[in-house]
């Protein structure tokens, strides 16, 4: 069954009158109604009490009684689940119980009628809104069928519901009085509430909560949801043993209808309660807990490898470019070095090669000096003489510092690989 045929669905006028056009007249007659008259503890306890039996009607008798088979009751137990379901409006037994054992069947599925992959607002009542998806066939609930109380109640559900109704709430009124009050917060918004606790059932349980027993489904276990739905909210647990008659398994879980159940089976009008044992419950939640536990390790260690290759992959980069900095600061180093040092060696070669220009200029001038007799000339050649003698000092002086600074560089390249001591 695809999404498209789902979608194709004709809209469902009475379903869309019973869930958004009764809702709104109900919200808008209560808020009317507290402003002008308030809202006392009568009609809050009246719904309350008819809000608790017609829920059973649905959780004791539609849900674990005749979708799940997960008891018997005796006939005078059905008949009135029955009756009291049908006050909740939430069509006929077998109806509600079809669409249920799709659910379970055919769970998060195009089969599943309030599939709740679809999103909070379709499973929780958006679905109600279309036809049925397999339409008025009823194929999966052949036993439910052939139960004349259930097949009468099928004929005439909507009857009973509203005579149910009226009957709770004038016996409400009869008893508490306040007979516009009473028709209308424990009558009409009481027969809202109910509903859509029910459709949390459908929406919320699918969405919010653990999963102790099973992650096949979306199907969660919530406490708080129990409290509101008379025990229905450990819903995990339900869609991993659907044909236990409890929801809640341990003593401790909110479970109103499993007391109840409980409490009929004590004075003989329910029996065959059907439980899973506690060593299968335990297996189970223990299996599920630990291939969940494996499955987290497993996401974590992969998740921390990912983050361990990805950081080994940063630091190897920083490393190859810090290295490559280094290097090239060494050669950088180098050729400045190497630059300054034939620098200096051309220099020291002109200082020397002036050195012996100087020195055979003196040679020269001295020689002259020796073959001359003129006092005027001798005078001159002796001036020149000392200013060469001078020249020659300066130049030897130079060669000697450029040759101490030449010998310094030579060390500094020999040894000069580190980019402080290269860097001119
Ligand atoms: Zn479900
Ligand atoms: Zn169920």
């Amino acid at each position: 069954m695809s999404k498209a045929i789902q979608q194709e669905r004709p809209l469902d006028w009475f379903n869309i009158g019973f869930v958004v056009v009764f809702p709104v007249v109900a919200i808008a007659a209560a808020i009317w109604y507290g402003l002008n008259y308030g809202i006392t503890w009568r009609e809050l306890s009246a719904a309350t009490v008819i809000w608790v039996l017609t829920g059973l009607g649905i959780t004791a008798g539609y849900h674990r009684l005749f979708a799940h088979r997960g008891y018997a009751a005796h006939p005078s137990v059905r008949a009135a689940l029955a009756v009291l379901g049908a006050a909740a409006c939430q069509n006929s037994a077998i109806a509600w119980c079809s669409d249920h054992r799709y659910h379970h069947s055919d769970t998060d599925t195009d089969g599943d009628p309030y599939d709740a992959t679809r999103g909070f607002f379709y499973s929780h009542m958006g679905w109600i809104l279309y036809k049925g998806l397999r339409g008025d066939i009823y194929k999966n609930v052949p036993d439910l069928r052939r139960d004349p109380i259930l097949a009468w109640q099928h004929r005439h559900w909507l009857t009973i519901a509203v005579l149910t109704n009226a009957a709770l709430v004038s016996l409400a009124a009869l008893v508490l009085g306040n007979w516009l009050g009473m028709l209308i917060i424990a009558g009409m918004l009481r027969v809202v509430v109910v509903q859509h606790f029910t459709f949390c059932i459908n929406s919320l349980a699918h969405m919010w909560g653990s999963r102790p027993y099973s992650t096949a489904t979306s199907s969660r276990d919530n406490w708080l949801l129990s409290l509101v739905t008379l025990g229905e909210g450990y819903h995990n647990y339900h869609h991993s043993f659907e044909w236990d008659y409890r929801n809640g398994p341990r003593w401790f879980n909110w479970d109103p209808t499993k007391w109840l159940i409980w409490s009929l089976s004590k004075v003989g009008l329910a029996r065959s309660l059907r439980r899973v044992p506690l060593d299968v419950v335990l297996q189970r939640r223990f299996e599920q807990g630990r291939s969940g536990f494996a499955t987290r390790l497993s996401e974590w260690s992969e998740s921390k490898a990912a983050e361990w290759r990805q950081l080994r992959a940063e630091k190897r980069e920083q490393i190859r470019t810090r290295r490559e900095d280094f290097m090239d600061g060494v050669r950088k180093g180098q050729v400045a070095l190497r630059d300054q040092l034939l620098a200096a060696e051309t220099a020291l070669e002109l200082e020397l090669q002036e050195l012996k220009t100087l020195r055979q200029a003196l040679a020269d001038a001295l020689r002259r000096l020796a073959a001359e007799t003129s006092d005027e000339l001798r005078e001159a050649l002796e001036n020149e003489l000392h200013h060469l003698q001078r020249a020659l000092k300066d130049a030897q002086r130079a060669a000697r510092s450029s040759l101490k600074s030449w010998e310094l560089l030579m060390r500094e390249y020999g040894r000069g690989m580190h980019p402080a001591v290269a860097t001119p």
